[in-house]
C-alpha cells in the first residue's frame, strides 16, 4: 500500500532502525518507546489488521509469535515479555498495517494501557 507508514518501512524507503528480519517479516524499534524494550513486528506484506486476516494468513501469524522470543532476548528482555496487537477502533489501533508489539525491559513491565 503506497500510503501505508509501515509498508514505507518494510520497503526501506523510510527509516526505521530494524532489529530482525526474514522473508515474511520485519522487527524494528518503536519510535516513541513505552518500555525499556519496545519492538513492532510486522508482515512485509500489507494487511490492515488481525480483523483482516485470512485463513492463509495462519503460517505468517504463527511466524510473528514464534520469533517474539528470540527478538526479545536479543533486545535486552531475557526474562519474558509482553505482545500486544492492538485491533480496530476498541483497540485503539493507530497505524493502519498488522503490528505486533514487543514489551520488556529488564524489569517486570507493566500493561500497556495508556495511548501516548
Ligand atoms: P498502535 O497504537 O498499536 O497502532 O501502535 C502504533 C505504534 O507505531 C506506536 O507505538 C508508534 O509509536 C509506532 N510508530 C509509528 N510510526 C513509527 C515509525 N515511523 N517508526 C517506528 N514506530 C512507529
Ligand atoms: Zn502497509
Amino acid at each position: 500500500m503506497s500510503d501505508c507508514i509501515f509498508c514505507k518501512i518494510a520497503a526501506g524507503t523510510i527509516p526505521a532502525a530494524r532489529v530482525y528480519e526474514d522473508e515474511q517479516l520485519i522487527a524494528f524499534k518503536d519510535i516513541a518507546p513505552q518500555r525499556p524494550v519496545h519492538i513492532l513486528v510486522i508482515p512485509k506484506k500489507h494487511i490492515t489488521s488481525l480483523a483482516t486476516v485470512s485463513a492463509d494468513d495462519a503460517p505468517l501469524l504463527g511466524q510473528m509469535l514464534a520469533k517474539a522470543h528470540e527478538i526479545a532476548l536479543a533486545q535486552g528482555s531475557p526474562a519474558g515479555f509482553r505482545v500486544i496487537i492492538n485491533t480496530g477502533e476498541i483497540g485503539q489501533q493507530e497505524v493502519q498495517h498488522l503490528h505486533m508489539h514487543i514489551l520488556g525491559g529488564p524489569q517486570p513491565v507493566g500493561p500497556m494501557v495508556q495511548k501516548h
